[in-house]
């Protein structure tokens, strides 16, 4: 049996080598770390969360919900450690972050038929079938080399939140509430401001320094993950309708819904750490610790465990470049699988390295590959990729999962019964697929424990 090299141990290359092993396809799995690391990898495990502790909605009427009660049905290695590893986020699937990953580093480790090799990836092995995961910060050398072999550039900017420390936090200004009571109903803190305040905070952030990215580095950002300052600019209103928006809250203090908020989501069970939600920035770390403590309201000690921070994005233009099975059109024994393949989020990485187990132990084992119906959560980020989603000069941009990909509902449906449509077809839709997954009996190797 031929060896597969998977090159990058993150959501997407652990959820394939892992899929792969499981079908009894043997696997290398290459991962720099802990040799070299990413400026916004820091830890030693497989699956790292770079950021927000946050799989986003569980709710399975949102497109992402969607994607994860496919992932369950599939066995996915990520989903399955989310759910053991769950801490309280209202409707979000938000995880302890190094539960999650030790839990997935311990599965691979142990997983019979996976090979572990450190060590950055500067060149393309020779031969054999290889899957290319190396995510948004691919080192600069295999950039390059993947540069000679898709024959364009790769990279476009995205920012992180900053992480606050919980004990740092004025409780007697931060109320405990989730919007609209949902979840437990109170699995966030949140930073009440009145009118004032939050225009006093707009002005600072639009005068606060921002790192100035290269010269040569024009930034792009993905819409749905704006830096704060960028929407402070498009107007002083556009955080108050985004991430700063209040609606669904009431302070208990005074029983009136703020004029704006800011929301802190948990980072861990114990709530000794948070993560400010929404607040991707570029502004230098000393601008984000004085207008974040002087600005918002019980702040004003706040111990910042993380900040802020600008990242380098890397993808291939991959409609243009890969065919349906995911490999490279010029050279198929090449696979991209991840955020480098241009989706957007850990769920949608890892649901990505499990699409390119699929076809990858497809074309290994002589049979046909059979992908998901467009119609599911999976089928349409599969589209995205290849760009069947979308018009043919559509520029590729990475994407979250969104209902937008999926085909439109067949008749006229009430706006308000969408989400249930397209959620009942996905649901119908993939229940008639999963045998073409070949989803392994509970004869084979045990996951997360
Ligand atoms: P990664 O998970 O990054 O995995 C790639 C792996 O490849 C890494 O372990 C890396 O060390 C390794 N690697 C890189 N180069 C080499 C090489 N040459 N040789 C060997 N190994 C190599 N998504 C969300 O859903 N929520 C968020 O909050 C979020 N925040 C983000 C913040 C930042 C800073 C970035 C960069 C991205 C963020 N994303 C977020 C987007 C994206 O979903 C995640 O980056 C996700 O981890 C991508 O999965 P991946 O498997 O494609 O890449």
């Amino acid at each position: 049996q031929q060896r597969v090299t998977v090159i990058g141990g993150g959501l997407a290359g652990s959820e394939c080598a892992y899929q792969l092993a499981r079908r009894g396809v043997p696997v290398v799995l290459r991962e720099m770390k802990p040799h070299k690391r990413s400026p916004a990898h820091k830890s030693d495990q497989f699956a790292e969360l770079v950021c927000s502790n946050s799989l986003r909605s569980d709710n399975p009427e949102s497109a992402i919900g969607l994607l994860h009660a496919e992932l369950r049905a599939l066995g996915s290695l990520v989903l399955g450690s989310a759910d053991k590893h769950r801490v309280p986020a209202g409707d979000a699937l938000a995880v302890e972050r190094e539960r999650f990953s030790g839990a997935i580093t311990e599965a691979l480790q142990r997983m019979p038929g996976v090979e572990v090799v450190a060590g950055e990836v500067e060149r393309l092995p020779d031969e054999g079938p290889v899957v290319v995961a190396s995510g948004p910060l691919t080192s600069d050398a295999l950039t390059r080399e993947l540069e000679r072999h898709v024959g364009t550039k790769l990279y476009f900017y995205d920012s992180i939140a900053p992480i606050i420390s919980g004990d740092s936090i004025d409780l007697s200004v931060a109320f405990r509430q989730s919007r609209y009571g949902k979840g437990g109903g109170d699995d966030y803190l949140n930073l009440p401001m009145n009118r004032e305040e939050y225009y006093r905070f707009i002005a600072e952030v639009k005068a606060g320094q921002k790192v100035v990215p290269h010269s040569f580095e024009e930034p792009k950002y993905f819409e749905g993950c704006l830096p704060i300052e960028v929407m402070a600019e498009r107007g002083d209103d556009t955080l108050a309708y985004g991430p700063m928006k209040p609606v669904g809250l009431r302070d208990p203090r005074t029983g009136q819904e703020p004029y704006a908020v800011v929301q802190l989501r948990m980072e861990d069970a114990a709530g000794t750490s948070w993560n400010m939600v929404g607040f991707q920035t570029r502004l230098t770390w000393g601008e984000q610790k004085r207008i974040f403590s002087t600005c918002i309201p019980g702040l004003q000690n706040a111990e910042f465990l993380r900040m802020g921070q600008i990242h380098r994005n890397t993808f291939i233009d991959s409609p243009r470049l890969l065919s349906r099975d995911l490999s490279l059109k010029t050279e198929p024994r090449l696979y991209f699988a991840g955020q480098i393949s241009g989706v957007e989020g850990y769920v949608e990485s890892a649901a990505c390295g499990y699409l390119v187990a699929l076809t990858l132990h497809a074309r290994l084992t002589g049979k046909e590959w059979v992908p998901p119906p467009a119609t599911t959560a999976l089928g349409s980020l599969l589209r995205h990729v290849t760009g069947e989603a979308h018009p043919p000069d559509y520029p590729h941009q990475p994407s979250n999962i969104i209902f937008g990909l999926f085909p439109p509902l067949p008749g006229r449906v009430k706006k308000a019964d969408k989400r249930a449509a397209y959620a009942s077809r996905a649901k119908q839709d993939l229940a008639a697929w999963l045998p073409h997954a070949g989803v392994p009996g509970p004869g084979a190797p045990e996951h997360v424990e």
